[in-house]
Parts: structure tokens; C-alpha cells; sequence
């Protein structure tokens, strides 16, 4: 249902905030319930405090204006439409005595809006759950199987998620009579109002149990503690959610998901960062002086890499595809080794001999150091 604002006050689409609100201000004075007891009233009253809500509202109206009035629909539901529209200031400055109980915005939205507010809808989806899981970096690299255990609501066997004990029947609800609701007529700044709310003994569905359900008492749901195992794929990050359908809470209108949720336990040797793995590795000395190729323990078994002759202590070597693997898709993140290069603390008299002769040799000490 789409509706033209301007119409609805009686104003042109250039007229001014001037012109808006004093239309409001007539219009509202008409058909106030308070003053007004025609039937239709309220919810002329209910249209004009819309339409007055968003084009009061300046950003609103350049909306309403760009995309029309079903377009601006598409975008805000009722409870957008008077987010930040201040009913109280607005009634007080007409004149209405303006009553304590106003400012609970809640109650106010049920009493105008008939609780409909926001098009909130009932229904009893089963929530969502969420769990951690910690796991290795190892078992990060190459995916992993994990038994967890879980505790969710799930629908009671015996009832089978009615609430109603084998063998009993359901009866209509005499609280409401089989209608869900009940009304209440509540005295508000507009008058008296009625308001409609679901029915507390039947919950809205308008029928009862004869005899409750025993397992269940009646509410159709038992708690259950279960152990499910779970894939954990490879590749997979900290922060990572994985999603097993079906295994959240009950709800009459369906099973929500239970969520997973990845962390990675910090490791001694690996940093990662995205899908690069950071690592140190150790160089003899001479290889780091004369260069070679050198082997590490990476991530995925042994990785060989370029020592560069000349190499400094904690220069870096990129090993091109031996990171991560990626999630979800294929290929690799890249591994990055950082060279500690290690100096020798005892040397035999040979050695000593070498390393004095090259001592001996190097003349001028400042052209290799450069
Ligand atoms: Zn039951
Ligand atoms: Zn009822």
C-alpha cells in the first residue's frame, strides 16, 4: 500500500516546512481521537502523523521526493518512518495534555500503531547459536575433523513440538476464544485507545492443550545436550564461521543454525597473516657469505629456498606458494623466511686457522662490509 504524503496533508510538493506543519497541526486537531469519535478517524490520524513524520523531516522528504512513495516504502518501514519524530514536543506545543506514560516509546507505538510497529511480525523461528572452536595451525593447514559438543533446544519427541500429551486433543483457548488476541482499551494523550496484543495464555495461536505434554510440560521444546562432528576445511582463518543447518534452536516455524566460529591457537614457529606464514629459519655463516640453497621445515613439510650470498641477519627470502592454502578456493599464500644467521661459538683448530688466515687477508675491512 503505497501512500501520497503531500495528499494526505493537502499540501503542494513545494510547499514549505511553514506549510507542512500547519496543515499537520489542522489536520491532527481534526482527527484526534480524542475530539474525533467517527470510526475512521484513528486511522486518518495514524496517515497524517506518517505522512507529517517524513515530510517534517527533511532528509526524509529529499527521499520520499527522489523515489516516491513506493520506493520510499521499499526503504522504510514504519518504525524508520518516526525514528526521531518527537510526538511529545509536537503535541505539547498544539496544546494536548501530554501524559507520563508518553515517553515510553514502546507503549506508544503499540497505541498508535495497533502494535504493528515497525511490521514486527511474531513468529517462532529457532535462534541461531554460536560456539568457538580452538584449533591448530597444523590443522588449519591441512583441515581437520572436530567433535563438539552442544547444547540446544530441540522439538520434544514425544509431542512431537505440540505441546499436547498422546492421546489428548487440542481445545480452543478460552482466554482469547480461539482468537489469539486479546484487547485492551487504554486511556493514551489521544484518548482512549484500544490496543490489540497476543493472547498471554495460548501465546497467540489461539488453541491449548487439553492435557500438557509431560516430557515437555507443554511448551513443545527440550533442552538437548549433543555431540556432532564438524569439517573444518582447510585454509580456514581465525574469525571464520562455519554454518551446520539445522543444528540451532527449535522453533514451530523452523530450526535455526548453529554457527562455528574458528580460532586459531597461536603458534611457536608459524606467523600468519592473511594466507602468508611468517617463519625464522637458520643459515650457517658461510652459506650466508658465499649464498646456497637451504632447507626448512615449513608449514606442509620441508620447503628449499635461495640464500643470497652476502645475506644479513634477518634479511627476508620469499618462498613463492608454500603459505597458507586458501579457503575456499585453490592455491596458496606465500611463505616468508626470515634468515638468522647463525655464528659459530666453538671452532676447532683448523677452523680457527681459516678464519684467522681470512682475517690475515682482509686488508681493508670496510670493503666487504659494504
Ligand atoms: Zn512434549
Ligand atoms: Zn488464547
Amino acid at each position: 500500500m503505497t501512500k501520497d504524503y503531500y495528499s494526505i496533508l493537502g499540501v503542494s510538493k513545494n510547499a514549505s516546512q511553514e506549510d507542512i506543519k500547519s496543515a499537520y497541526r489542522q489536520l491532527a486537531l481534526k482527527y484526534h481521537p480524542d475530539r474525533n469519535k467517527d470510526p475512521s478517524a484513528e486511522e486518518k490520524f495514524k496517515e497524517i502523523n506518517e505522512a507529517y513524520a517524513v515530510l517534517s523531516n527533511p532528509e526524509k522528504r529529499k527521499q520520499y521526493d527522489a523515489y516516491g512513495p513506493e520506493g520510499f516504502n521499499r526503504q522504510y518501514n514504519q518504525e524508520d518512518i518516526f525514528r526521531n519524530f518527537n510526538f511529545e514536543d509536537i503535541f505539547r506545543d498544539m496544546g494536548f495534555n501530554v501524559g507520563g506514560n508518553f515517553s515510553e516509546s514502546d507503549d506508544f507505538f503499540d497505541t498508535i500503531f495497533g502494535g504493528g510497529r515497525g511490521g514486527r511480525q511474531r513468529d517462532d523461528q529457532g535462534k541461531d547459536l554460536l560456539t568457538k572452536v580452538n584449533i591448530s595451525m597444523e590443522e588449519a593447514v591441512h583441515g581437520t575433523s572436530k567433535r563438539i559438543k552442544i547444547t540446544h533446544i530441540k522439538e520434544c519427541d514425544k509431542c512431537k513440538g505440540t505441546g499436547v500429551e498422546p492421546g489428548y486433543k487440542i481445545k480452543k483457548c478460552p482466554t482469547c476464544a480461539g482468537t489469539g488476541q486479546v484487547r485492551n482499551v487504554r486511556r493514551t494523550p489521544f484518548g482512549m485507545m484500544q490496543t490489540i496484543s497476543i493472547c498471554p495464555t495460548c501465546g497467540g495461536t489461539g488453541n491449548i492443550p487439553e492435557k500438557k505434554c509431560t516430557k515437555c510440560n507443554g511448551t513443545g521444546r527440550l533442552n538437548a545436550s549433543e555431540t556432532i562432528d564438524v569439517e573444518v576445511p582447510r585454509g580456514i582463518a581465525t574469525g571464520n564461521r562455519l554454518r551446520v543447518s539445522g543444528m540451532g534452536d527449535y522453533g514451530k516455524d523452523g530450526q535455526g543454525d548453529l554457527y562455528i566460529e574458528i580460532n586459531i591457537l597461536p603458534d611457536k614457529r608459524f606467523v600468519r597473516r592473511g594466507d602468508d606464514i611468517y617463519m625464522e629459519a637458520h643459515v650457517p655463516f658461510y652459506t650466508a657469505i658465499t649464498g646456497g640453497v637451504e632447507k626448512a621445515k615449513g608449514i606442509d613439510g620441508e620447503v628449499e629456498f635461495e640464500v643470497e650470498p652476502g645475506t644479513q641477519d634477518s634479511e627476508q627470502v620469499l618462498v613463492k606458494g608454500k603459505g597458507m592454502p586458501h579457503f575456499n578456493k585453490g592455491g596458496f599464500g606465500d611463505l616468508i623466511i626470515k634468515i638468522k644467521v647463525d655464528i659459530p661459538k666453538k671452532l676447532t683448530s683448523e677452523q680457527k686457522e681459516l678464519i684467522e688466515k681470512f682475517k690475515d687477508l682482509d686488508s681493508n675491512k670496510k670493503s666487504w662490509f659494504k
